[in-house]
């Protein structure tokens, strides 16, 4: 079990400012006072059911999920590391972010988000390590903190990079010949035996994208920060694109397929199901 990214105070402030509203407005409808309000946001002030549930109809979160972070009663289980015939390896940047390594055993891996210079050593290594070769390079989204080693590890392991069209320019100085882009259909893509299909959950970044990679009926989901356990992360590129994200597409995944974000432990659908504020009631 491992402490989550985001707290109570960190879904509430980003649902009301996903939502345009300030302090003020969300205070006066919950019966509450601003600094009321703004405490809950820092952590500093513990809220009752009564004022959960108040605080979750007013930014239209989901109320069970919400009093659960709320008491603190929620661990995710930041796991597991294979799925199927997959096997999954996790490396964290400095700052902290995570930089992921699937693959098949003895064959094809891809690297998910390489994000800062000091995980290209041992990612590149570890990508050929026991008969592992590396296919790709896949982008979650273009924010330095998940592109930082791109250059890096590209030049060193010499695979094509995968990124959704809008975000590609954060990943400048790829040679064109080693970048492969999609645009909002996404795209299916099998390499030696292992396959992923490129899903786009704009919102975070308008190019923000999820990488499901599958193995028979097990399947494991690159969420970038799209989504993180219990939570979501910002919603730079539109709010109502972001829940769409989460609620239409990410929500609707196969439940047992395992949720991989870039920051804080891995969680699955199932899970995100019950304890998400933003899911779908
Ligand atoms: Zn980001």
């Amino acid at each position: 079990m491992s402490a989550l990214e985001d707290e109570f105070g960190d879904v509430i402030r980003k649902a009301r400012s996903g939502l345009g509203l300030d302090v003020a407005s969300v205070a006066a409808a919950c019966g509450l006072t601003e600094r009321d309000v703004k405490s809950m946001e820092v952590y500093t002030r513990r809220p009752s059911d009564v004022e959960v549930d108040r605080l979750a109809s007013t930014l239209g979160l989901r109320a069970s999920a919400l009093r659960a972070l709320a008491n603190e009663t929620i661990n995710a289980p930041d796991g597991p590391w294979h799925v199927g015939d997959l096997t999954v390896h996790r490396e964290t940047t400095h700052h902290p972010s995570h930089c992921y390594l699937i693959g098949l055993p003895g064959g094809a891996c891809a690297i998910v988000d390489p994000g800062d210079d000091d995980v290209v050593e041992a990612i590149a290594k570890a990508s050929r390590q026991g008969g592992r070769h590396p296919v790709a390079i896949v982008v979650t989204h273009g924010h330095h903190d998940h592109t930082g080693g791109v250059l890096a590890l590209q030049k060193i392991i010499g695979v094509p990079v995968h990124i959704h069209e809008a975000d590609a320019a954060s990943i400048d100085g790829v040679p064109a010949s080693a970048l492969h882009t999609f645009n909002d259909e996404g795209t299916n893509v099998s390499i030696d035996g292992l396959s992923w299909h490129a899903l786009p959950t704009p919102g975070h970044t308008a190019g923000s994208t999820t990488f499901v990679f599958t193995s028979g009926s097990a399947s494991a989901g690159f969420c970038g920060d799209t989504l993180f356990a219990g939570s979501a992360g910002s919603a730079r590129a539109g709010y109502d694109r972001h829940l769409a994200s989460l609620r239409e597409r990410l929500a609707t995944l196969p439940p047992q397929t395992v949720l991989y974000p870039g920051h804080g432990p891995a969680t699955s659908v199932r899970d995100e199901c019950i304890h998400n504020p933003f899911f779908p009631a």
